[in-house]
């Protein structure tokens, strides 16, 4: 029997936009992942700042963007935990709480390529679940050449399997946040929920547009 797949999507989605959806359910068809968990942390290890909307604000935008999805999911689990959320105890985490029959994949945009030898554990968090790398618009393909000397030719092939050519968004948070307290436009970038859900809590600084 094929073994049952789960691609976990960790980041502050602050807030969540339509590259994050699009790349998650392009991933989860590629892997053939039965879900999609978005996981939310409460601030990134390696950000230097702590998300502008507060936790229930960023779950909440989550829920509103996945809903009518069945194949995505959101998990608190990081939100929950106290301290700074290293992905490798976050995936260590789910296999306890999944079982060994499910395979799990943690997905991550080609932006954190230079980030990868910085993380807790990353070499463990190769051997132990599998790390997939996604295309990111404005960002190369991800090469994992410079990291041979590193981790060494298995887990380099490993991660090289595990790209995962997913359509090229440009969209960042970063950029929506900018624009909403600019009073710009953000249409096309954010599920109209979300940006509802922004406007009635005036997140974001949020200018009328
Ligand atoms: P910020 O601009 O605040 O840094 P972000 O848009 O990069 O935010 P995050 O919540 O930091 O969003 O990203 C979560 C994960 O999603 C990361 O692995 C990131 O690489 C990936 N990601 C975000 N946006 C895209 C996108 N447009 N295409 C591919 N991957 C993306």
């Amino acid at each position: 029997m094929p073994e049952k797949k789960i691609a976990l999507f960790g980041g502050t989605f602050d807030p969540i936009h339509l590259g994050h959806t699009a790349v998650a359910a392009a991933a989860g068809e590629h892997i053939g992942a039965e879900k999609v968990v978005f996981v939310p942390a409460r601030r990134s290890p390696l950000k230097a700042f702590f998300p502008e909307a507060s936790d229930e604000d960023r779950l909440a935008m989550i829920g509103l963007a996945i809903s009518g999805n069945s194949r995505f999911d959101v998990s608190d689990y990081e939100l929950k935990k106290a301290g700074p959320s290293y992905t490798l105890e976050t995936v260590r985490y789910f296999r306890e709480q999944l079982g060994s029959g499910v395979l799990i994949y943690w997905l991550a945009g080609a932006d954190t390529l230079e980030d990868l030898p910085h993380w807790y554990g990353v070499t463990e968090l190769i051997d132990e679940g599998n790390l997939a790398v996604m295309y990111r618009a404005g960002f190369a393909p991800p090469d994992f050449s410079k990291f041979l000397p590193l981790w060494g030719g298995d887990r380099v092939r490993k991660m090289r399997q595990n790209v995962v050519e997913t359509p090229l968004v440009d969209i960042s948070s970063t950029e929506i946040r900018k624009r909403l307290s600019a009073g710009q436009d953000v249409g096309g970038m954010i599920c109209p929920k979300v940006l509802q859900y922004i406007r009635e809590r005036r997140l974001y600084g949020i200018q009328d547009y």
